[in-house]
């Protein structure tokens, strides 16, 4: 079997361990005599999976009790259009900082639920850094302020939490875990599950309790309170996603948790960035304070290379490093699960092609 070095953007490169374990549990789930996808979500066995994986969290992220932890589906997507249904009370304004695609396409579906106000753009500098604090400016009546604390396409990431004195909103869909944060400086944290978690589809989010309900009579599968009473299942959760991500929480645990994670993750992206700015034949265009530990994106100075660039790396083993279809170019992915050792063969390649092409 060979497993190769996957840079995918998402769905990412889960570890190999979590999937060995989930292949050797998959036809008897631990003595049940049947798959975890197979039993109901209201028996003892699911529930236990649940829960374990909510306390895992929890640990592993240093939860406090006055947050609740929701697994949603539809995607990070979905959540762009429940976060302002949830939370645009009484004519209130939705605050946003844009710093990229995710973050426009997050304001364009609050839109539709009430009044958005930018409180901070990079797009005139084409979203080569996050805004700095100083730059930050609110509306009245602001109901949060929702940002994207790593923009996945661009490679932008802030080197800070804003401070703002209404509800703080993260789109965490492609830094989650990837290093320890004080979740208490959130009143929203959600993230797509497909990059550090797990399976596509399944969201997790953390909500802080004294914003569940404040909009009345909405569809009871999107209202946040509602989810909250019935412990995510106010229908079938996506229990396979849930058990994987479960198994995920347990791997991080053993690797020393979010800190030991975020040792390995700056490691692997300093040396990534150090190989591309040391080359005359690749090269980064994102501001150094800004610059994503997760997504890496690098343009090459001769783009009629990028194709056979793209070809040799998937020959080597060094699969999916094409940018997204939007900016072109490459984008190295190296979330949780990309060993270190994928990021060493990639400068290797890196190197390899300079000398071959340069
Ligand atoms: N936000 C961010 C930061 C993302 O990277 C993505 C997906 N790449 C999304 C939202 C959308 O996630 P989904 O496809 O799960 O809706």
């Amino acid at each position: 079997m060979a497993r190769a070095y996957n840079f995918c953007s998402g769905p990412a490169m889960l570890p190999t361990e979590v999937l060995q374990q989930a292949q050797q549990e998959l036809l008897d789930f631990r003595g049940s005599g049947a798959s975890i996808m197979e039993v109901s979500h209201r028996g003892d066995t699911f529930v236990e999976v649940y829960e374990q994986a909510v306390k895992d969290l929890r640990d592993l992220m240093r939860i406090p009790n006055d947050y609740e932890v929701l697994f949603l589906q539809g995607g990070a997507t979905q959540q762009f259009f429940t976060i302002p249904m949830n939370l645009l009370s009484d004519g209130k304004v939705g605050n946003y900082l844009i710093t990229g695609q995710w973050s426009k396409k997050a304001i364009a579906a609050a839109k539709k639920y009430g009044q958005v106000h930018v409180a901070a753009s990079t797009e005139d500098e084409n979203f080569t850094r996050a805004p700095r604090q100083d730059e930050i400016q609110l509306s009245d009546n602001a109901a949060y302020l929702h940002y994207t604390p790593n923009e996945t396409i661009g490679g932008v990431e802030f080197d800070y939490i804003p401070q703002v004195d209404v509800p703080l909103i993260a789109d965490m869909s492609s830094t989650i875990l990837s290093r320890p944060i004080d979740v208490s400086k959130f009143g929203i944290i959600y993230a797509g599950a497909q990059k550090n978690i797990g399976p596509s589809g399944l969201v997790v989010m953390i909500i802080r309790k004294d914003l569940l309900g404040l909009v009345d009579g909405l569809p009871n599968v999107f209202d946040f309170a509602e989810v909250a009473k019935n412990d995510s299942m106010i229908n079938t959760p996506p229990t396979f996603s849930i058990y994987l991500a479960g198994l995920v929480f347990k791997w991080l645990k053993r690797q020393g948790g979010v800190d030991a994670m975020a040792k390995v993750n700056q490691r692997k992206a300093e040396k990534l960035y150090q190989a591309i700015d040391g080359s005359h034949f690749f090269s980064n265009p994102i501001a150094p304070e800004s610059r994503s530990w997760m997504n890496v994106p690098f343009v090459l100075a001769d783009e009629s290379l990028n194709s056979t660039f793209l070809t040799q790396a998937e020959d080597a083993g060094l699969l999916t490093l094409q940018g997204h279809r939007s900016v072109g170019g490459m984008r190295a992915s190296i979330y949780n699960a990309m060993p270190e050792a994928g990021v060493d063969a990639l400068i290797d390649f890196i190197h390899a092609f300079e000398k071959k092409y340069a």
